[in-house]
């Protein structure tokens, strides 16, 4: 049975939720995926990890990716029916959750990102109103700031602007179709920095930017590069009690809106496995799961891909194999 998770740069709590399977055990009567497609054990499979409740006031607006019940707290595996885990070679989906058959056309490595990353910033960019010929500003080029560059450009945008202070990460979102690239380093003057975007946006600023950093203090000058009405696309500083210091009627004045979206509705997975079946050879897929961990050097997979006070690291993302 294969089994891959991936490993992201920052947060334990996102490596919980990154996975692809093979079916190791139909229940009874499940015969086909959520698209209706025949589904055997053995197939790889995709599949949200999450489970909005059907009944909450969000949920009865169908908005099942705003239901605050969708995610349990972690429960150990003593707990009935035991595997509610992302590092193990099982994982039980319960009823009423989301399956989707993965194309044979599609590697484990090209697989093992598609909840989050890319399905995160598919539905985050999908929710911030992206459209054709946008412009849009990704700040942070770490596997999701990267995947984010290849959907905007996907979806239309005109312009994607990538920032970071890592070079190597910053090559990668220019593979992956970011049309400009900032170095905090480089231009380590904020006033500079939104210049700079005003300049490759026509004078007006970005449509879109996005968070996808983890850290807020990046987020004011996130708002600050985007154009009157734009919008800006919170998804990546998801740690309690993190904040910034802002001036609120910046956002009155500019018109600007902010959203923030964790996960996505069901339908994303989908599309998120045909994006990356039709983008085969137009982005590098194999760059961006830059190393394997067997499960039980987990250990190491986490001390390899930390970066806090690190000049860069060698891993874009991890992935962990049974
Ligand atoms: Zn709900």
């Amino acid at each position: 049975m294969t089994h891959e998770t991936a490993i992201s740069d920052v947060e334990i709590i996102w490596i919980l939720m990154f996975s692809f399977d093979s079916v190791a055990k139909l229940g009874s009567g499940i015969a086909t995926d959520s698209l209706g497609r025949p589904l055997k054990e053995g197939d790889r499979v995709a599949y949200t990890y999450f489970y909005p409740c059907g009944r909450c006031y969000a949920c009865l607006h169908k908005e099942p990716a705003a239901c605050p019940h969708k995610i349990e707290r972690p429960v150990g595996p003593s707990t009935f029916p035991h595997l509610h885990g992302a590092f193990a070679d099982h994982y039980y989906l319960r009823p009423g959750g989301a399956i989707f058959k993965v194309p044979d056309q599609l590697a484990d490595e090209a697989v093992a990102g598609v909840n989050c990353a890319l399905s995160q910033v598919i539905y985050g960019l999908h929710v911030a109103g992206v459209r054709f010929g946008d412009r849009v500003v990704i700040q942070g080029a770490g596997g999701l700031g990267v995947q984010a560059a290849a959907v905007a450009k996907d979806m239309g945008a005109a312009t994607v602007i990538v920032v970071d202070q890592i070079p190597g990460r910053l090559e990668l979102a220019r593979a992956f179709g970011a049309d400009h690239t900032l170095n905090l380093k480089e231009v380590p003057d904020r006033k500079e920095r939104v210049k700079l975007v005003r300049q490759w946006t026509g004078g007006a600023g970005a449509d879109v930017a996005c968070d996808l950093v983890g850290f807020p203090a990046v987020i004011p000058e996130g708002i600050e590069m985007l154009r009157s009405g734009g919008t800006y696309l919170e998804i990546g500083t998801i740690s309690r009690g993190a904040t910034f210091d802002f001036e609120p009627s910046l956002l009155v004045w500019g018109s600007k809106k902010i959203v923030g979206v964790i996960q996505y509705d069901p339908w994303v997975i989908p599309r998120a496995l045909d994006f990356l079946v039709r983008t085969k050879d137009r982005w590098p897929w194999p760059r961006i799961l830059s190393h394997k961990y067997s499960l039980d050097k987990i250990n190491e997979a986490f001390a390899a891909s930390e970066w806090h006070n690190k000049e860069t690291t060698s891993i874009t993302r991890a992935a962990l194999t049974p």
